[in-house]
């Protein structure tokens, strides 16, 4: 039974600057050594809207300087934007085509925020756009860009863009609201970039739909996804601006192979009106949160790995993301005979969890013996495959 517990919040609420929240979950990291976030942060709902976030205590400056040392995302094989896996491209195919039912005019400027590797512009290409540019703070990034044959501009949402030497008629902001702490702040910057009556295509994570997409034990709450969002906190924030909502809706994303997360996207205009700033209280996503909470407190559980604790057989854990991260804080992998760590993201490898160094799975053909713990919310399946092609005689437990 969850009490209902009040506190003052270390962080307003990123919709309506309430400065109270319900405390809906405790949640915990074991982070890798080089990473300089907190630890723990609490998953909380805002009184007054019903806004499900992280409380937590870092700052916009220290989620910037985590992004620029750990950009994952330019390594393409296991990270979203790249357009590299099957169901990332299929993923960036179908957002492409969302876009183009509001952008008819394939002369269009577009300007993509956080593009990471230009994925998805290459998608917007073949739709035959032409004035597309892509805004990343990863100089890795934008020389990739400009190799595909796409303006890349180094920036970010919270530099000063001085590079940006254009207003836009369409921005695009898809999977990157729900990683930044002044979530007010970065939508006025968006819409600053575009013409006076632009248009934004925001697309987030659907946290009204988390109930009905079990992946993982506490897959929604990680380190990098503090906000989360719903078609109702959504229209709460843009009721703040100067504009209209063109449309909104919700879509299925694929984001691996086997599995699916539910996603939000809102079409705003910008126009010179003034801001109606409407917020109505919405409990849809603190319900379906608490559910997701419940059954993440069910599953948690592996028998398995308990018996793996009694026993001290080595281990070797498939998967050093925050999968990982989150269940070697919050379950007894923790207390597992760890041998290593292995991960294909060549980013992972090299770091150390827990004192024990992230190898390339290669390493794994040295101890023909040790059980092979796969944790990943998400390539659990595809890491099977890659064992039993990779011809390992280990015994494999999946545990997430
Ligand atoms: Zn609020």
């Amino acid at each position: 039974m969850l009490i209902s517990k009040v506190k003052n919040l270390l962080r307003n609420c990123p919709v309506c600057e309430c400065k109270k929240g319900e405390v809906l979950h405790a949640q915990s990291f074991l982070l890798a050594e080089s990473i300089f976030l907190p630890e723990s942060y609490d998953v909380v709902s805002c009184v007054v809207c019903g806004f499900v976030f992280a409380d937590t205590k870092a700052k916009q400056k220290d989620y910037d300087i985590y992004y620029q040392d750990s950009s994952k995302y330019e390594s393409g094989i296991t990270s979203l934007g790249s357009g590299v896996t099957e169901h990332d491209h299929k993923r960036l195919e179908d957002t492409a085509k969302t876009i183009s039912n509001f952008f008819p005019n394939k002369s269009f400027s577009i300007l993509d925020v956080g593009s990471a590797n230009g994925g998805l512009l290459s998608e917007m290409k073949k739709l035959n756009y032409t004035s597309l540019s892509g805004l990343d703070p990863s100089p890795a990034c934008v020389s990739y860009m400009s190799e595909i044959g796409i303006e890349g501009v180094l920036g970010g949402l919270f530099t000063d863009n001085n590079n940006l030497y254009k207003k836009f008629d369409g921005v695009l902001l898809t999977h990157v609201l729900e990683h930044i702490y002044d979530v007010r702040v970065a939508i006025a910057n968006v819409l600053n970039f575009l013409k006076d009556d632009g248009i934004l295509y925001l697309e987030v994570p659907d946290s009204s739909k988390y109930k009905d997409f079990f992946i993982s034990p506490f897959y929604f709450f990680d380190i990098e996804h503090i906000n989360h969002f719903d078609q109702d906190s959504l229209t709460n924030l843009f009721s703040l601006f100067g504009g209209n909502i063109l449309d909104i809706g919700q879509k299925d994303m694929p984001i691996s192979k086997y599995g699916f997360i539910p996603a939000v996207y809102i079409v705003f205009q910008k126009n010179k009106n003034k801001a109606n700033q409407k917020i109505k209280q919405s409990l849809v996503s603190k319900d379906s949160i608490l559910k997701h909470i419940k059954e993440s407190t069910v599953s948690i559980y592996s028998p398995e790995v308990d018996d793996l604790v009694i026993s001290k057989a080595p281990v070797i854990v498939w998967g050093a993301g925050q999968a990982t991260q989150r269940s070697l804080q919050n379950t007894p992998l923790g207390d597992t005979n760890i041998l290593f760590f292995v991960d294909n993201d060549k980013k992972k490898q090299g770091i150390f969890l827990k004192s024990k160094e992230v190898f390339p799975p290669d390493k794994i053909k040295e101890n023909g013996r040790a059980i092979i713990i796969i944790c990943s919310g998400l390539h659990g399946n595809e890491i099977k495959e890659q064992i039993k092609s990779m011809d390992l005689k280990n015994k494999v437990l999946l545990v997430t």
